[in-house]
Formats: C-alpha cells, sequence, structure tokens
C-alpha cells in the first residue's frame, strides 16, 4: 500500500503536465516588449488557468489531459480594451440603435419602427445618432422627434455621448422649458442638451432595475468576448455598475476582465480605496476617472485657439486648473490610478500640467492616464514620458472623425491630432482602446485604422497624415501589452509568457499576412479567457462589424 502511495507520487512529481491543457498546432502570433513580432505553435496551460510553457516548431511537445489542434489557424493574445463603457455597450445594444444612421429621415424611421415594437417602454431611449453623417448636417431637434412621437418621452443619444436630443414630453417629465438656462460647462438648443445640460433631462429618467443591469451586462460581455476582448479599462464606472460587475463576479458569470476607473469622487464614498483583484484576476476598482472637457464633434472639446468653424467659441474648459488638481489629489492620495478625459490642446495641456505636479508628490509608478489626447499641441507630447503620462488612444476615432476635425480645427492645427507614432517617438507608453460604444469594440478595424490612418474602406488614399502610422507589431503592442500596462495589470495579462494567464483568441486569418482592409475585416472565432473556452463563433451569425 505504502509503496504504491510512493510510486503514485514519483509519478505525480515526475509529469506535473498531466491534468495541463496543450493548445497545439496554431499559428502563435504576439509581440515583445519591443514590439517585435513573436511566433509560436503551441501553449502549455496549467490547471490554474496560467501558462506554463510557449511552445515553437520542433520542441517536444509535453504529455497534457487535453489537447486541442489548433488547425493551423491563427491564436493572438486576448485583445485588452484600455477604454470602453461596458454597461453603456450593453444598455446600447438593448435600446434604439442610431449607429449609422443617413439622415434625420432615417433616424425618424427608426424611432418610429421601435416604439411600434416596444410599446409598453415608459421612456424610449436611444444612441448613436452623428449629424455629420447626414446630407443636412444639422443637430435633430425635439420637433423632429414630436413628428413621430408626441405622446412619450424620447432621449436619443448622440454618438459621442456628450449631447442629448429629446422630444417635448421629455422635456415636460424632466420640467425644463425652451426657457431654461443652460447651467456652466452646458448648451441647450431646440432640445438639443449638450455636455452638462444633459443632466437636466437626464435626471428625470428612471432609473434601470437591478434585473435591468444584469441583462444589460451579459449582453456587453457576450459582444466584448465575441470580438475576441478579454480585458477592458471599464471606464465612468458608477456604484451601481460596480455592483453589476459584482453580481456577475459572485455568480460566476464574469469573463471579461474589468480594470475598473470610477466616475470622480462620488463612488470613493463606498470604495475609499483600490480593491484588489477578485473573481480570478477579473475584477478590480484600481482608478478614478475625471473630465477635463468635452468632444470635438458637439464643439465641447476645449482649445488653445477658436473652433476654425466657429470662433467665437474655444470649446468647453470644464474645471480651474486649482479644482482639477483638488480632485486628482484626493483620488491619488486615496491609492487610485487617475484616469482624465481630454480632448483639445487646451484640456491636454491643462492635465499634462496637473499630472507633471501629481508626479512630484507622488513619485512612485502612478500611471498618470490621459484618455483620448486627440487633439495635442506637438509641443506638449514630449511633457509625457518624463512626468510617466500614458496616452491612452483609440485609433477607430482617428477614421470617424478626420473630416470634421479637419473643420472644427483647420488645416493647421492637426499636427498633434491623433498622432500615435509622435506619441511612441518621445518615449511614452500608448494603450490603444474603442471608446465602446462611441466606437464598435471590434478592435480589428482599429488595428487597421493604426497601420494605414484609413478606414475600413481604405479612405483616404495613401491615409491621413501617414507620418503617424504604426507597424503591426506596434499597434498589436498598445492593444494587448500597453493597454495591461495602462491597467496597471501588465503582470498577468497583455502576453503569453509562463505565469501569465491564458486569455487568446483564435481568428480566421494571419494579421501579420493581409493588407490593412482584410485586418479590418477579421473574424474572430475562439475566444479563452484564463484557459478556458468562453466564447466560439456560431457557424451561422458574423459577429456586428465595427464601422
Ligand atoms: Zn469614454
Amino acid at each position: 500500500m505504502r509503496k504504491t502511495f510512493l510510486a503514485l507520487a514519483a509519478a505525480l512529481l515526475a509529469s506535473p503536465a498531466l491534468a495541463d491543457t496543450l493548445i497545439d498546432n496554431a499559428n502563435g502570433v504576439q509581440v515583445d516588449q519591443a514590439s517585435r513580432i513573436q511566433h509560436f505553435t503551441g501553449l502549455l496551460i496549467g490547471d490554474d488557468g496560467k501558462i506554463v510553457k510557449i511552445l515553437h516548431t520542433g520542441d517536444k511537445r509535453p504529455k497534457a489531459q487535453t489537447i486541442v489542434d489548433a488547425g493551423g489557424r491563427t491564436l493572438l493574445p486576448g485583445m485588452i480594451d484600455a477604454h470602453g463603457h461596458v454597461m453603456d455597450l450593453g444598455f446600447g445594444a438593448l435600446r434604439l440603435n442610431l449607429v449609422g444612421t443617413r439622415s434625420l429621415a432615417e433616424l425618424q424611421q427608426r424611432l418610429r419602427a421601435y416604439a411600434a415594437t416596444h410599446p409598453d417602454a415608459k421612456w424610449i431611449q436611444g444612441f448613436g445618432w452623428n449629424q455629420e453623417l447626414w446630407p443636412e448636417r444639422k443637430f435633430p431637434t425635439a420637433a423632429d422627434l414630436d413628428a413621430i412621437i408626441p405622446d412619450r418621452p424620447v432621449v436619443l443619444e448622440r454618438v459621442d455621448g456628450h449631447a442629448i436630443v429629446a422630444n417635448s414630453a421629455a422635456m415636460r417629465a424632466a420640467g425644463v422649458t425652451a426657457a431654461t438656462p443652460a447651467p456652466a460647462g452646458g448648451r441647450i438648443e431646440n432640445g438639443l442638451f449638450v455636455d452638462a445640460a444633459r443632466e437636466l433631462v437626464d435626471k428625470a429618467i428612471p432609473t434601470p432595475t437591478q434585473a435591468e443591469m444584469d441583462e444589460a451586462f451579459a449582453k456587453a460581455q457576450q459582444i466584448l468576448l465575441g470580438f475576441g476582448v478579454t480585458g477592458v479599462g471599464s471606464m465612468s464606472t458608477r456604484l451601481e455598475d460596480w455592483n453589476t460587475f459584482r453580481r456577475a463576479g459572485e455568480a460566476g458569470r464574469l469573463q471579461v476582465r474589468l480594470m475598473t476607473y470610477l466616475l470622480g469622487l462620488e463612488p470613493l464614498k463606498t470604495i475609499p480605496h483600490p480593491t484588489g483583484w477578485m473573481y480570478g484576476d477579473r475584477l478590480r476598482a484600481q482608478g478614478v476617472k475625471f473630465f477635463a472637457d468635452g468632444a470635438l464633434g458637439s464643439r465641447g472639446a476645449w482649445l488653445k485657439q477658436p473652433y476654425a468653424d466657429k470662433p467665437d467659441t474655444r470649446g468647453l474648459q470644464f474645471h480651474s486648473d486649482a479644482e482639477l488638481l483638488a480632485e486628482t489629489n484626493t483620488a491619488a492620495a486615496a491609492g487610485f490610478q487617475i484616469a482624465t478625459h481630454a480632448i483639445g490642446d487646451a484640456a491636454n495641456e491643462q492635465i499634462i500640467s496637473i499630472y507633471e505636479q501629481l508626479h512630484r508628490r507622488y513619485p512612485g509608478d502612478r500611471r498618470w492616464r490621459i484618455e483620448h489626447f486627440q487633439i495635442v499641441d506637438p509641443a506638449d507630447i514630449p511633457r509625457l514620458a518624463p512626468a510617466g503620462i500614458i496616452a491612452s488612444m483609440q485609433p477607430t476615432h482617428q477614421t470617424s472623425d478626420r473630416l470634421m476635425a479637419e473643420e472644427r480645427l483647420g488645416p493647421n492645427r492637426l499636427k498633434g491630432a491623433y498622432a500615435w507614432q509622435s506619441v511612441l517617438k518621445s518615449g511614452a507608453k500608448l494603450a490603444f482602446g474603442t471608446d465602446f460604444p462611441v466606437e464598435s469594440p471590434n478592435p480589428f478595424p482599429g488595428l487597421s485604422a493604426a497601420i494605414s490612418r484609413q478606414d475600413i474602406n481604405g479612405q483616404p488614399p495613401g491615409g491621413w497624415i501617414p507620418s503617424e502610422r504604426l507597424t503591426f507589431g506596434e499597434a498589436l503592442h498598445a492593444y494587448t501589452r500597453g493597454s495591461a500596462y495602462a491597467g496597471f495589470a501588465d503582470d498577468r495579462i497583455g502576453a503569453l509568457e509562463p505565469g501569465k494567464w491564458a486569455d487568446f483568441i483564435i481568428v480566421d486569418r494571419d494579421p501579420t499576412k493581409v493588407d490593412a482592409q482584410a485586418l479590418a475585416r477579421t473574424d474572430v472565432l475562439e475566444t479563452w479567457v484564463g484557459g478556458k473556452k468562453v466564447w466560439a463563433r456560431p457557424s451561422s451569425s458574423p459577429p456586428e462589424r465595427g464601422k
């Protein structure tokens, strides 16, 4: 008996890999720390879901309990979207979707159809219109909505989330009229409520129930996994969002790893300090998100010089220097990472100056983040690296915004616009994402834009400001290692290496062997998190495409 036991123990010691999973016969592609492409053909995954070994052609295959033949298909690390809005993605998918409407008439037609199929919805909420895509290029008005729905409240959010249009019933329910003055940092015109003015209407919308929150989260997670996104910098997280993530974690339904950034200081009353990782490294509250300005589309981005197409405004400054320093300092003193939205060059200069001060006050590894970093004075870019500031950027914003940016800024202020290569050349860290649901969470149109400065239809020819193009290795780095670093998670995700989680995807083409347009059309076939297959593409229905 004892002899059998010893033999068994010896056998176990001799073959520690017996319970492992071997993913073999893969066309593995990832990047090293210097953005050089690395190839591999197999992964040995331990029972704990972490990588034991990376295997190359010719390496002896270890014994494993489960062997998965990847069939020569391409395997990439799971994509990490450094900046997305998880609950908005889920709710957006459940609400009236206006993304891609080509005219006001089409918006009205979709509104009519949605209202007819949702007779019980007390409020009709929609998302995703962009008047820049319409021939009339005029903001929609309350009267435009009243013509379709006069009796039920309707609130439709612009694609960038910085403006809503409400019908008269919604304004009545919210107690606002044409005479209501706009609050500081906001604007009201004909039923359009921009930035700080949104709140006047938003506060009247009934809050979703727990069950609706859970449904929206589940929907968001399915969409993300279907696009190969295994980690997210979960931005602007409110307490009720956090509680939804917790419920998913408790129930074992949390798959995507969420590096959570709380929305302002309010949630700190309940979550006073960063939490550790929870649920097998799937959830952590680690940062606080602030806003320095609005968005370019609604002319809320705060510029150093007036808008080229509206010379009486420089956009919206959200905070004085002293106020923003005090707020970010409160969060930093509590141990949180700071992530601040800054779109215009004035907003970017303001937050860079504030981070420089915080960096002197907290000299450790704090990874100050600027979200979007869209329109920047080239003179300010070299200030990032010395202060340890990360540029968290969204390559598909460049392709979506390029014509609008040219109008808003004129031809002479585009040098620091969406300037990914300038960021890298300055020595600063770059993280990529999509700001979903502003853009589709699909990472592949972003990788494509990053290498081409073209949209998925190849526009414009030669690329827009092509000197800002990245190599594919640099783009993949920003979308994996870079976004893991930005989320303080590079010790466990972002690369397939021994000791890190086996978060990876299998896709339908080799991104190193196709052109930019074909790269944008990459489909994810399988998504694995922690060594488990958590999503596989149904053979009949391809995932929703990016724009
Ligand atoms: Zn955002």
